[in-house]
C-alpha cells in the first residue's frame, strides 16, 4: 500500500460521510517539545500550511524560554502540559510512568501544581489547563486529584467516549516497538477505517498522535498525506482545541 491508496481510502470514506450529511471531526495532539528545534520547525509549518489547530504537550520541567518564543508567532498553536519532567517512576517490571500510583500521591501532585505555575507562566494564554500523562499512563486517584493542581482537562491515548474535558488520541503513525519507525500505510489505513466505523454513533473527534522529535520521512510524509486529503475536506472539521475539550461552549 502507498500514500496515494491510504489518501484514496480516507477520501473515499470522507466522501460518503458528506453524502450522508455527516461529518467528522478530527484534532492533532504532538508531544514531548522542550525547545525548538528544525523538526518543531517542520511541524509548525505542516500545521500553518494547512491550516489545522495543533495542540503541542510540553514538558513543563524542561521547557525552555526560547519554546515559547518560538510559538510567539504562530496561529492555532496551543500548549498542554506534559507531565512534569517525563521521569518514569514505575519499578523496572513494569510498564514506564510518572504519574502512576507508585509515589504518594502529594508527590505526584505538587509536581503537577509546579508544572502548571509553570506553564502559565512560559506560554500565557496559549496554554491550555490540559494533562497530558507521560507514556498515556495515569493513575485513577491522579486522574481523579489532576483539578486540584488547576488542570481540569485530560488527555491520553485510546479511549472512545466523551468525558468532562477529557480528549484522547487514537491513531499514532509510530511503531515504538519496532525501532520507532514508520508503521506502515496499510496499517494506518485500515487504523483509519476502524475509527471512522467507530464514529458511527460516536461523535468523539478522532485524535491523531504524533511525535516530531522522532519522526521518520515516512511519518512526516504520512503526516502531509492525511492532512492534505483531510484538512481541507467538507465533511472534515477541526475543532479548535479550547472547544473540542469543553473550554468553552460553542
Ligand atoms: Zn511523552
Amino acid at each position: 500500500m502507498t500514500a496515494t491508496d491510504l489518501a484514496e481510502r480516507l477520501r473515499s470514506r470522507l466522501d460518503q460521510a458528506g453524502a450522508a450529511g455527516r461529518t467528522l471531526a478530527f484534532w492533532w495532539r504532538d508531544d514531548d517539545a522542550v525547545a525548538p528545534t528544525p523538526a518543531l520547525d517542520r511541524l509548525l509549518a505542516l500545521a500553518e500550511r494547512h491550516s489545522v489547530p495543533l495542540s503541542l504537550a510540553v514538558i513543563p520541567a524542561n521547557a525552555e524560554r526560547s519554546l515559547a518564543d518560538r510559538l510567539e508567532p504562530t496561529g492555532d498553536v496551543l500548549v498542554l502540559q506534559h507531565g512534569w519532567a517525563h521521569k518514569n517512576h514505575a519499578p523496572a517490571d513494569r510498564k514506564s510512568a510518572e504519574l502512576g500510583d507508585d509515589r504518594p500521591l502529594e508527590a505526584v501532585l505538587d509536581e503537577l501544581s509546579r508544572g502548571h505555575q509553570r506553564m502559565s507562566r512560559m506560554f500565557g494564554s496559549r496554554f491550555l489547563p490540559v494533562l497530558v500523562p507521560p507514556w498515556n499512563r495515569i493513575s485513577d486517584s491522579v486522574a481523579a486529584k489532576r483539578v486540584e493542581t488547576g488542570l481540569p482537562g485530560l488527555s491520553c491515548f485510546k479511549r472512545l467516549g466523551t468525558a468532562d474535558r477529557r480528549l484522547d488520541t487514537h491513531i499514532d503513525p509510530i511503531a515504538w516497538r519496532s525501532g520507532r519507525t514508520f508503521a506502515g500505510w496499510s496499517t494506518l489505513a485500515d487504523a483509519l477505517d476502524a475509527e471512522i466505523d467507530r464514529r458511527a454513533d460516536d461523535p468523539t473527534p478522532i485524535g491523531i498522535l504524533t511525535h516530531h522529535l522522532v519522526h521518520d520521512e515516512a511519518t512526516w510524509a504520512f503526516m502531509e498525506t492525511l492532512l492534505d486529503v483531510a484538512a481541507g475536506h467538507p465533511a472534515a472539521r477541526w475543532p479548535h482545541p479550547v472547544e473540542a475539550f469543553g473550554f468553552v461552549h460553542t
